[in-house]
């Protein structure tokens, strides 16, 4: 039976349902899914239906069409032309209230590398803790690039060249940029030596390359800090330790740039509780580009991943020996 028909039925058996609603109408009849033009037909034989229980004789205004209408698309589409060329509105379906859930990310969070001088072994170290941990993000905390040559600590003379040292970075990054496509950069105080000798020079930005032209990067994104379900990413340069940036801001706050950090703090408050993470480096600290710190406190050598969406981080010590090749 038709839909009109099956409409009129419910309706003539039971004339309470001409104060029901369409979808309490649709429901009525079993229809699942009831789509807009089908809302539109139960209007318009409720309608029809009302003005018989009156007593005024109804004009079938669907019997011109001889087909079936329940389950095609394209039978719909033609009675909603024709309910529009007879002059009923097509009834809006009821707008139910979405709520976009963020996606539950794990995030391997890449220390900072100092390209060239990477440690060696580090990238195979940062592969297989993805794997292992089902990564499905990836954060770079940043110092991507060393720039030692231009960098503001004091230039090696019998160091690379500035030419060199780039070139040879764009070289390593390829490795990384092949392992991680898609990534975000946290912009570090090394990555904006030379945007910032620009910037002393008066140099407009508009003279500079972007980062991923030069390195040959098109899909990473590299920004100041960035947010994954509510967990702050930040090189720590600016923000100060993860420990203080996380208390002051009252965020859970990751960070790097302080090459011998290691370490997750929590805070509980009464409602809530919070983590400061520093995820520590991938340097090579015996390379003469970290001659200012030799002597000092013992780099640490890992990184960070932050599981579940944001609820579990977890601190990865490089093993030394294993990726010593
Ligand atoms: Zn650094």
């Amino acid at each position: 039976m038709r839909l009109e028909e099956r409409v009129r039925e419910l309706i003539l058996s039971n004339p309470s349902h001409l104060k029901s609603g369409l979808e309490r109408i649709a429901k009525k009849l079993k229809i699942k899914n009831v789509s807009g033009n089908q809302l539109m037909i139960i209007k318009a034989a409720k309608k029809a239906a009302r003005q018989e229980l009156k007593g005024i004789e109804i004009v079938p205004i669907f019997s011109s069409v001889p087909i079936q209408f329940e389950e095609s698309n394209d039978v719909e589409a033609k009675f909603a032309e024709l309910a529009k060329r007879l002059g009923y509105e097509t009834p809006k379906k009821r707008p139910t209230l979405k709520i976009r859930k963020e996606k539950k990310y794990n995030v391997l969070v890449i220390g900072d590398l100092h390209l060239p001088f990477e440690r060696p072994g580090y990238l195979q170290f940062c592969i297989d803790t993805y794997k292992k941990h089902k990564c499905n993000r990836v954060v770079f905390i940043g110092d991507i690039i060393d720039s030692h040559y231009s960098s503001f600590h004091a230039t090696d003379p019998d160091g690379l060249g500035g030419g060199a040292e780039l070139e040879l970075c764009i070289e390593r990054v390829k490795d990384w940029y092949e392992a991680f496509p898609q990534a975000e950069i946290c912009i570090g105080n090394h990555d904006a030596i030379i945007m910032r000798k620009a910037f002393d020079s008066g140099v407009p930005k508009i003279w500079i390359k972007d980062f991923n032209d030069v390195l040959g990067t098109p899909n990473w994104k590299w920004v100041t800090d960035t947010y994954i379900n509510g967990i702050r990413y930040v090189h720590g340069h600016k923000s100060s330790k993860a420990r203080t940036a996380t208390r002051r801001d009252m965020v859970s706050t990751v960070t790097g740039h302080f090459h011998t950090d290691f370490y997750i703090d929590y805070m509980f408050g009464k409602t809530r509780s919070l983590f400061a993470m520093a995820v520590g480096c991938g340097i090579d600290d015996s390379q003469y580009a970290f001659a200012y710190a030799a002597g000092g406190k013992k780099n640490a050598i890992g990184c960070g991943v932050v599981l579940d969406g944001g609820e579990t981080p977890i601190l990865v010590r490089m093993d030394l020996e294993r990726y010593k090749n």
